[in-house]
């Protein structure tokens, strides 16, 4: 399916030099607009012979740390600086960027479950597609920005993949990204990624999670020097050692996930009361926040504990639950 044309139209020339600033028009027949077009900005930045990076930013509608560095980095970049090319999508899934929304307003669809996607799919499927048909074919690196969004708040990372044969360049580029995290992911789940089908193409992938919950000047930050430190380390701009080393600050940590036992869900509906906070490490068994049940004040609140000893690298913000939401994920250090 990947080989059938998409029916995506782009406004611009992949090999231009400069800075050009384009859209791609996705269409979408509805009630309001027949022949109607869903149009998506694009930027290409070029200039010379280095590799080419893509940097993907809003693939979920409320992660907005990755857009607002993305849009800064495309507006102000030079494109004389460069050595190579940089195509920019900064608000990938733009229905669900206006939206505020993880799911694409238009069709339901979680954009980071559908790849390769279908050209003759709904609008989200379509998308992925052109993405994999027509941007990985021109990539040597990806990179996907992601964050916690409105339900999660992960300590800001980069996931790379365990199992993968470029492992070493994968966390090489993690640790030039400048997180103070590096997530090892062991795949465990993974259908319709982004990340895992550009990776599956043989391209060096970088998927980023900066944060979430709500955006902070610091997560932002993160962003726009990790997009600084990438061009660096891939040899685009010249310059001394990235940012990450050159402030002297700790390496990353590495974490893995073990298990889908190191996500843990709320059993029952509710406000969480969380007990511990990002970053704090717990040992198997204690006691990490409680569900109290709304609306049944007497009723004894239940209370979560720790499937495995770890980090905590990722929790849920917002109190209210429902069963089956992820209050927290625990991790195990590496090192
Ligand atoms: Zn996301």
């Amino acid at each position: 399916m990947v080989d059938e044309v998409s029916p995506v139209q782009v406004d611009l020339d992949f090999d231009q030099p400069g800075k050009t600033f384009g859209a791609l028009r996705v269409p979408h027949s509805s009630n309001d607009s027949a022949y109607g077009q869903i149009i998506i900005p694009i930027v290409v930045i070029g200039n010379g012979n280095g590799p080419t990076l893509l940097f993907t930013g809003g693939v979920h509608g409320d992660e907005s740390e990755g857009p607002i560095a993305l849009m800064s980095f495309c507006r102000e970049v030079d494109p004389n600086t460069l050595n190579g090319r940089v195509i920019v999508l900064p608000t990938l899934n733009l229905p669900a960027v206006h939206a505020a929304t993880r799911i694409c307003p238009l069709d339901g669809r979680d954009l980071n479950r559908v790849f390769p996607g279908d050209p003759r799919g709904s609008f989200t499927q379509v998308l992925a597609h052109y993405v994999v048909s027509s941007l990985f074919p021109l990539s040597d690196v990806v990179v996907d920005f992601h964050s916690g969004g409105h339900t999660l708040k992960y300590i800001p990372c980069v996931i790379i993949h365990k199992h993968r044969r470029d492992f070493t360049a994968s966390l090489a580029a993690g640790r030039a990204f400048g997180s103070p995290m590096i997530l090892i992911s062991k795949d465990l789940e993974t259908a319709g990624f982004l990340g895992n089908t550009s990776e599956a193409a043989g391209i060096l992938t970088l998927t980023c999670e900066l944060g979430g919950g709500m955006v902070s000047p610091g997560t932002v930050d993160l962003a726009k020097a990790g997009i600084s430190n990438l061009l660096r380390h891939f040899g685009l701009t010249a310059g001394g050692p990235a940012m990450s080393e050159r402030s002297g600050g700790p390496p990353a940590r590495l974490v893995e996930i073990v298990d889908l036992d190191g996500y843990v869900v709320a059993p029952k509906q509710g406000l969480y009361e969380p007990f511990v906070d990002l970053g704090e490490s717990l040992q198997k068994g204690a006691a990490l926040g409680r569900v109290h049940h709304a609306g049944h004040t007497w009723d004894p609140p239940s209370t979560l504990f720790a499937t495995r000893p770890g980090l905590v690298i990722c929790r849920r913000p917002p109190a209210h639950v429902h069963p089956g939401d992820c209050v927290a994920i625990i991790g195990q250090v590496v090192e």
